[in-house]
């Protein structure tokens, strides 16, 4: 095998000489930072391996269960699988949580009554938790049913203002909610260590109060979870990574058992609980995405790093920078121009494997106060650990890039986005040969 060989193909797929050269070079440039990435993906593949045999998987497990489910082999041990492998006492694992708000929705939904207060420490939580919590106001929302809500901003430098979270602790407080990975703010991000630093900072004053991280995008980033360092509960979405581009819904919650209980009743019904909730044929591919999700986390990792390097060398701005360590699989690059957006996002469309011939166009969507445009060619509809971008038609022009099941395939996308650019006229392809 030589890399000619690849070149042809690359060429084939309408990436020019150029812009393949700048490629090469820089994944050159960053085999350091991938091998760090493999030995986490390499720690990471054992722990889920070990929690598999210790929970004895089995062929049953992939069993199609319908009706009430009661005695589903498949769905408990599962859950068993996620409890050992995040170091929780519980977890919850299921096709009927349809997405990660839902599964946000559910754990505060269940662990707050009337007259209690959330807090959120880390400013302004994702959108879609606006409406959950009544920032904004929506039928059935926490703020219907009596709960109140307080959120403490962040310091300038994005981190914690632990002065005002000690003020903001009252006796109403009963959960803390804690987001890790920024979603679509311009905040950092935020490592294990640093949720928890802020746990013990909240433990100290409040051991009562219960510590819940959304834990979305994040999952096998790093070694450890915020569950190693003092969270109550963690919650995800399984078309994000833990599912590993497999699981086609599901979301889950691990934790404290009591708290995870509360969340089954909430989920099902008060008396049934975790007995009721067939998995309907999906534990197969429940169990092998999370079996590939450290891989799968690796890959749209490197997919990232390799996006910062290629934009950052040609000046755009990027968050996280092109040496920052990671926390989650985000990556922002400000384009600075309309038609460098949607250039951006025609290209990564036109990597897919799925509708690569659809030219994604900026339109109004709902809850969005401009145009958006979105580029997925996805197996799993809206999947965004699969190679996905969308960036709001605005100043400052960002697009937000994330996932690849593989590095192969984040890296030819990045290289369409880039070659897709050069097409349109926003980037001169002697601007790239002066970086060779
Ligand atoms: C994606 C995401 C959510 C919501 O998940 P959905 O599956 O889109 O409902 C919540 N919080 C964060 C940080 C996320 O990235």
């Amino acid at each position: 095998m030589n890399q000619t060989e690849s070149h042809v193909m690359y060429q084939q797929l309408g990436i020019s000489e150029t812009v393949w050269k700048y490629g090469q070079k820089t994944e050159e440039d960053l085999q350091e930072r991938f091998r760090g990435f493999d030995e986490t993906a390499e720690y990471n593949q054992l722990k889920v391996i070990r929690a598999m045999q210790e929970n004895r998987v089995s062929e049953g497990c992939f069993n199609y269960v319908s009706g009430y489910g009661y005695n589903d082999l498949g769905r408990d041990t599962l859950e068993q699988v996620y409890a050992s492998a995040f170091h929780t006492e519980a977890a919850l694992v299921r096709p009927q949580i349809t997405c990660g708000t839902h599964a946000l929705a559910i754990a505060l939904a269940a662990n707050l009554r009337p007259g209690d207060e959330l807090l959120s420490p880390v400013g302004k939580p994702y959108d879609t938790l606006e409406e959950v919590i009544g920032i904004r106001p929506s039928k059935g929302s926490l703020a219907e049913y009596g709960i109140t809500y307080r959120q403490v901003e962040l310091l300038e430098d994005g981190y914690f203002d632990y002065p005002a979270i000690e003020a903001a602790l009252n006796k109403k407080t009963k959960l803390v909610t804690i987001q890790r990975s920024k979603g679509y703010q311009t905040r950092p991000s935020y490592s294990v260590g640093k949720i928890g630093e802020l746990i013990t900072f909240i433990k100290e004053r409040r051991p009562d109060v219960i510590c819940m991280v959304d834990n979305c995008y994040g999952e096998f980033v790093e070694r450890i979870e915020p569950s190693d360092v003092g969270a109550d509960m963690i919650v995800g979405s399984l078309i994000k990574n833990p599912g590993g581009g497999l699981a086609p819904i599901g979301g889950y919650i691990a934790g404290k058992e009591e708290l995870i209980e509360n969340c089954a009743y909430r989920l099902t019904s008060p008396g049934l609980g975790k007995e009721v909730g067939a998995s309907l044929g999906v534990m197969q591919s429940f169990y092998q995405g999370f079996f590939l999700a450290p891989t799968v986390v690796c890959g749209a990792l490197k997919g990232a790093v390799f996006a910062a390097n290629i934009y950052e060398r040609m000046g755009y701005p990027v968050v996280p920078n092109g040496k920052e360590a990671r926390h989650d699989i985000i990556q922002a690059v400000t384009l600075g121009s309309p038609e460098g957006v949607i250039a951006f996002c025609k290209g990564i469309q036109a990597a897919a494997p799925v509708d690569s011939y659809v030219s994604p166009e900026p339109w109004a969507m709902p809850g969005y106060d401009s145009d958006v445009i979105m580029a997925a060619g996805a197996f799993v509809q809206g999947s965004s650990i699969e190679l996905s971008a969308d960036g709001p038609i605005k100043p400052p022009y960002a697009v937000y890039f994330q996932g690849g099941l593989t590095w192969t395939h984040a890296k030819l996308g990045i290289l369409k986005s880039l070659q897709s650019m050069i097409d349109a006229g926003v980037v001169s392809t002697d601007r790239i040969r002066e970086l060779l």
